[in-house]
């Protein structure tokens, strides 16, 4: 891996008995590289998501990030996942959830970073209540506090925006570009083409388990991209 391969992804496949979910898919990220990924119901992004995560064993194909291939103790240590589960814990409030995943990094006093996030994600003031009694948008910010507690090096993204209100929406995004300014390296898997398109430097399109476009943005002429989007998404 050359020095500004933060992450590298060969030939990778998934397939789920009878659905070959990502067919051969290559990628190379740098630290600090914000990708957008882009694509129709069923293209595989959340199998790629997985995968990287190692929640999910590929069939063939490979990840290495910073350098090992598999994920150890360390990197793993500081990965940030947002997904389609929010992770936390029913009966705990929203402050108790994460105190657990402090213990569980091992974050030292963390209680400054606790209360900045529930501040940074609206929810101080709801945070001695338990996570049953929060709404599906106020369950996702929380889910996004929980993602930065470690002050995560590598964020994967699946749907961040998902049952977001406009208000947290935009705090997200401000959040993600101050990551992306610190370098943060981020996947970030969306259907939102404006807060995609606003946040991320590289852009790609994932097709029937094939990245078929990938792009900085800076080099994106808008409406050339909006093209190749409907494009894809009319291949579902
Ligand atoms: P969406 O935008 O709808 O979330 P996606 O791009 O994230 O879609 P995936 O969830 O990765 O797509 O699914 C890719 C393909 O793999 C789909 O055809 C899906 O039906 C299939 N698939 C995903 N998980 C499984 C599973 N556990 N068992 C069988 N097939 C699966």
């Amino acid at each position: 891996m050359d020095d500004t391969s933060f992450l590298r992804i060969q030939g990778l496949r998934k397939s789920y008995e009878d659905v070959d979910a990502l067919r051969g898919v290559d990628l190379s990220l740098a630290r600090g590289d914000f990708l957008c990924l882009f694509g129709p119901n069923g293209a595989g992004k959340t199998t790629l998501i997985k995968i990287v995560a190692d929640l999910l064993k590929p069939t063939s194909g490979t990840v290495e990030i910073s350098g090992g291939q598999n994920l150890d103790g360390g990197i793993r240590s500081r990965i940030g996942l947002i997904s389609h589960q929010t992770l936390l814990y029913d009966e705990l409030t929203a402050m108790e959830n994460l105190q657990f995943y402090s213990s569980i990094y091992k974050i030292p006093d963390p209680e400054d970073k606790i209360d900045s996030l529930l501040h940074t994600v609206g929810l101080h003031n709801r945070r001695d209540e338990r996570v049953s009694t929060f709404s599906a948008g106020m369950q996702q910010r929380l889910s996004i506090a929980r993602a930065l507690i470690n002050d995560p090096v590598l964020l994967l993204l699946d749907e961040p925006y998902s049952g977001l209100d406009q208000f947290a929406a935009t705090v997200l995004s401000n959040h993600l570009k101050e990551l992306h300014a610190r370098h943060r390296t981020i996947i970030m898997v969306t259907h939102n083409l404006t807060r995609g398109l606003e946040t991320a430097n590289r852009i790609g399109i994932l097709s029937e388990g094939r990245l078929v476009y990938l792009k900085d943005r800076a080099e994106i002429d808008l409406r050339s991209f909006e093209d190749h989007y409907f494009t894809h998404m009319e291949a579902v």
